[in-house]
Order: structure tokens, then C-alpha cells, then sequence
């Protein structure tokens, strides 16, 4: 049986979809429905958008900051894009596995394929948008981009979407509920994979 020295390790999940795939508000479904989840906030440098909180969005850092935290490999993986940077810091991932909890990494297909290659135990999951009308009509809906913002975030998307045959899953964002309730589903079959019940030992029966 599980116990405390055979503690399950969480399961480290890649995230990623195009801008306007709408992840953001599929995962605070997911956080809803599930307290063994955890959200890696990543640093950026680039200006919070309306709404947006330091710590809780992302850690808004200066691009010396950024700098320093990269010289002293604070980061797991970190990319450039949209004249900004961004990176994910290693302390809060590598605490929360070791405490069961599944940290979700929410990146870019960049970020998203480095951690594949570093970490190979991890779980992908793209988010895809129903289709490219849904994607752009959700893009410039949320009214927070200029015209040559969106220009990019599209042309950017037609590149993460190339990406999707990279990763594990694919989820179609439908509507968020059932989105949400389609990565609970990947959660708990990963969960349930043979070698990982068997490395974290879940269960045992050696004395048979
Ligand atoms: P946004 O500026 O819209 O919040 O994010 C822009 C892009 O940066 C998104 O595709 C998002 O997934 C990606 N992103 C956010 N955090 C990270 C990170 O830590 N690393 C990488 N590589 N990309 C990230």
C-alpha cells in the first residue's frame, strides 16, 4: 500500500495551444475540480495585461533579473517570444513533484518540446482550438492586443498548431467543462499506468 517513505512523485504535464486555445481558462476549471493539481507560474518580462496578478499570472520580472535567474540555471526551460521572455522556474516544479502534486506547466510548443526532451516522464497535452475561425474570433475578442499583436499571436499559431502531433494529447476546446474534464480523464489514466504505479509503489505485493 502507499505510505509515507513510498510517497507517489505528482506527474509533470506540458500544456500548450495556441494564444486564444483559451488554457487559461480551462485549467482554473481543472484547479476547480482537482486539488492534486498545481499551476507552475512562470516568470516574464514582459508588462502584465489588465487583471493580471505578480505571482499569480506570472512572476513579472526585469530582463535583469530574468538574466540572473538564467546564469544561476534557475530555470527549467525558458524562450523568447512576442519581444518578451519567459521561463519556468525549477524550485516550485521539483517541490511539488516530490509532494505528489501534478504541476502543470502551461508553455508554449518551444518550451513544451524542450521539457519533453529533458524530461521524457512528463505528460503532454495540446489544447486545440476547434477550428481557426473559433481561434481568431477568440483572439481578437478578448480586446486586450493591438492589431500587429494579434497579426503575430496568429502567425505564432500557425506554427503551435504544426507542433500538435508532438505531444500525447490533443484536447479539443469544445466548451471548457468538457475540456477540463477530458484532462482529468488523461490525469488519472497516466496515474493509473502500469510503471508508474509500480515505480511509486502504489501498490505491493513482493511477499506473494
Ligand atoms: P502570454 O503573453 O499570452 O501570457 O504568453 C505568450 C506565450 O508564452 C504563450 O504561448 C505561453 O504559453 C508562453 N509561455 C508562458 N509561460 C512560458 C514559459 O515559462 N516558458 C515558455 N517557453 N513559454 C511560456
Amino acid at each position: 500500500m502507499a505510505n509515507e517513505e513510498n510517497k507517489r512523485s505528482g506527474l509533470l504535464i506540458v500544456f500548450s495551444g495556441p494564444a486564444g486555445s483559451g488554457k487559461g481558462t480551462v485549467l482554473g476549471r481543472l484547479f476547480e475540480m482537482r486539488s492534486d493539481c498545481v499551476n507552475s507560474v512562470s516568470a516574464t518580462t514582459r508588462a502584465p495585461r489588465p487583471g493580471e496578478v505578480n505571482g499569480v499570472n506570472y512572476h513579472f520580472i526585469s530582463e535583469e533579473t530574468f538574466n540572473n535567474w538564467i546564469s544561476q540555471d534557475l530555470f527549467i526551460e525558458w524562450d523568447h517570444h512576442f519581444k518578451a521572455y519567459y521561463g519556468t522556474p525549477r524550485q516550485f516544479v521539483e517541490e511539488n513533484l516530490n509532494n505528489g502534486k501534478n504541476v502543470i506547466l502551461e508553455i508554449d510548443d518551444n518550451g513544451g518540446l524542450e521539457v519533453m526532451k529533458k524530461m521524457p516522464d512528463c505528460v503532454s497535452i495540446f489544447l486545440s482550438p476547434p477550428s481557426w475561425e473559433v481561434l481568431e474570433a477568440r483572439l481578437r475578442g478578448r480586446g486586450t492586443e493591438t492589431d500587429e499583436q494579434i497579426a503575430s499571436r496568429m502567425l505564432k499559431a500557425k506554427t503551435e498548431i504544426k507542433h500538435m502531433k508532438d505531444y500525447q494529447y490533443i484536447v479539443v476546446n469544445n466548451t471548457v467543462d468538457e475540456a477540463a474534464a477530458n484532462i482529468s480523464a488523461i490525469i488519472d489514466a497516466e496515474l493509473s499506468k502500469t510503471a508508474r504505479v509500480f515505480k511509486d509503489k502504489v501498490v505491493n505485493f513482493d511477499n506473494l
